[in-house]
């Protein structure tokens, strides 16, 4: 990894990230600009506050390996408010409502700060990854839901409560994908890597010669594409049709010079970024198209970002 600008970190001490998904919870220590160590698991989802804040401190210890923590830094699935308290009980029902950042500075007496992942994904982007070098950036992350962040810079912007916009939950015309939030055709219901595991899953199950093997569907899918099966090219065209659709709406909005789309489903985007190209290049964004890139992050990049991300004051 090479860093446009790299901080301190010459004692020894790692940076902690961790990305707390909807599905997965990946930490990495990184020691200035290398990833020292790795881990992930599936995020818990019934446990108590207790179990979850053991949780994460079991394995900050673990992925520190006994080295010195500079700092740990979190980026979390949905809304998380000014005092960096989660609060999505959507998709990270067990995380909502549970005090953190004090635990954690107790037990490792560093600055803990605690942000949307898709924030941290950005972060990474724009300092070790995809975006490095724009003036400003908006990253889309297709992962358990669509995370939208922005940048000016490397620094990301915020609402007026100074919260991450939640701009998955923007409608796409035309579309009928109800949403837990109350809308019926939410961008995150539509283009987020679950929403083509899912249609995914109902494809391979027309096909009864095909075992549907499980989070593999989408690469089930993926190879039928590639034999030319209809069903499937027409599953992938119409993923790359309405990525289009919400993508043309934040570049609108907000004007990106460059355009990353990351998360999980980026890895099949051979599959739909012909019609996502050709989608797009037919909706006026009133600018000159920005250049969109597929993210190279892997599964962790938004952890990554989480331990490069600036300490903030989170009281
Ligand atoms: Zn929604």
């Amino acid at each position: 990894m090479n860093l446009a600008d790299e901080s301190d970190a010459s004692d020894g001490a790692v940076r902690i990230g961790i990305d707390l998904g909807g599905t997965g919870t990946r930490f990495v220590a990184l020691d200035g600009e290398a990833v020292a160590a790795s881990a992930s698991f599936a995020t818990p989802s019934e446990a108590d506050a207790t179990a979850v804040v053991a949780f994460l401190v079991e394995q900050v210890r673990a992925v520190a390996s006994d080295r010195p923590i500079a700092y740990i830094g979190i980026g979390a699935s949905g809304p998380v408010d000014a005092a960096g308290m989660i609060r999505n009980p959507d998709t990270l029902p067990a995380f909502t409502g549970v005090e953190l950042r004090r635990p954690l500075i107790e037990a490792f007496g560093v600055p803990v700060t605690i942000d949307n992942d898709a924030v941290a994904a950005a972060v990474f982007e724009v300092r070790a990854g995809a975006a490095r070098g724009f003036a400003s950036t908006l990253v889309v992350t297709l992962g358990t839901g669509v995370g939208v962040a922005a940048l000016r810079g490397v620094q990301p912007m915020r609402g007026a409560d100074g919260q991450h916009p939640e701009a998955g939950h923007l409608s796409v015309n035309g579309a009928d994908a109800p949403c837990y939030c109350g809308r019926s055709a939410c961008f995150e219901q539509l283009v987020s890597r679950a929403a083509l595991q899912r249609s995914a899953a109902a494809l391979i199950a027309q096909s009864p010669a095909i075992p549907a093997d499980g989070a593999a569907v989408i690469d089930q899918a993926a190879e039928l594409a590639r034999a030319g099966h209809p069903g499937a090219l027409a599953l992938f065209e119409r993923f790359g049709t309405l990525l289009a659709a919400g993508v043309a709406d934040l570049v609108t909005v907000f004007r990106p010079d460059c355009v990353v789309i990351g998360g999980s489903a980026a890895r099949f985007s051979s599959e739909y970024s012909e019609a996502f190209q050709r989608r797009l290049s037919q909706l006026e964004v009133y600018r000159a198209h920005p250049g969109v890139r597929f993210s190279a992050a892997g599964d962790f990049g938004g952890a990554i970002g989480a331990a490069l991300q600036e300490p903030r004051a989170q009281a």
